[in-house]
């Protein structure tokens, strides 16, 4: 199997086409129309498998960006559904065509700024805060988090990074620092381009 060489409708990336068709979460950054914010594919991974999607569950997505974790999400369990919140117009936009492309908005509802548009979704099984992470949206995401909910949140400041700490040493749970380098050309020859540590924290209500 080789690629065609031309694939306008990206129907490899979305899965649609031949043997690159995987519910396996980490699919390639180009798989999704994005403007730089977007949770890279080797973090995407880890962090839908902590997410843990299963049968029927709901998942809240704060801060989609492109949507690419909430897509993930629903294309790894095909029962699963998602809240998306995404504070920025555009973004929403982009996320749902993003959803389109990939089968998956009909599972899938967007809303606008958390925690105040929290109230509107039903309970989550799993939450994921990739944008607008603070004490108070902490605070206001773990009350509504039921019993045996999951909680997975990634921090790249390390403003951020210390308040996850702080919140793992209060309530346990994993926290993970994740760093990750790309080989990539410098010159004519290759090197490691570090990306961005990220301090993940992975803890069960
Ligand atoms: N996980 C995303 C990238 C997230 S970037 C992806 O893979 O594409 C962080 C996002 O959080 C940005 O799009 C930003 O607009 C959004 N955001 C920031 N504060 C927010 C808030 N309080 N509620 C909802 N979205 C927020």
């Amino acid at each position: 199997w080789t690629e065609p060489p031309g694939d306008p409708l990206n129907l490899i990336a979305v899965g649609c086409v031949g043997p690159h068709r995987s519910r396996a979460p980490g699919r390639p950054d180009d798989g999704y129309a994005h403007d730089g914010q977007i949770t890279k594919q080797p973090i995407r991974a880890v962090t839908v498998s902590a997410l843990a999607p299963s049968r029927r569950q709901l998942l809240w997505d704060i801060g989609s960006g492109s949507g690419s974790v909430v897509i993930e999400w629903l294309r790894a369990e095909p029962t699963g559904r998602a809240v998306s919140f995404e504070i920025d117009p555009d973004r929403r936009d982009r996320l749902h065509d993003n959803a389109v492309r990939h089968g998956v908005h009909e599972r899938l509802t967007t809303l606008g700024a958390a925690p105040d548009d929290c109230a509107m979704a039903p309970e989550p099984d799993a939450v994921f805060i990739g944008g607008g992470l603070d004490d108070a949206l902490l605070t206001a995401v773990w009350d509504l988090i039921p019993a045996g909910g999951r909680l997975v949140a990634n921090a790249v400041t390390l403003e951020n990074q210390t308040l996850l700490t702080e919140w793992y040493a209060q309530h346990g749970g994993s926290l993970r620092r994740h760093m990750v380098e790309t080989a990539a050309p410098l010159g004519s020859m290759t090197t490691w381009r570090p990306a961005l540590p990220i301090v993940q924290w992975v803890v069960e209500r």
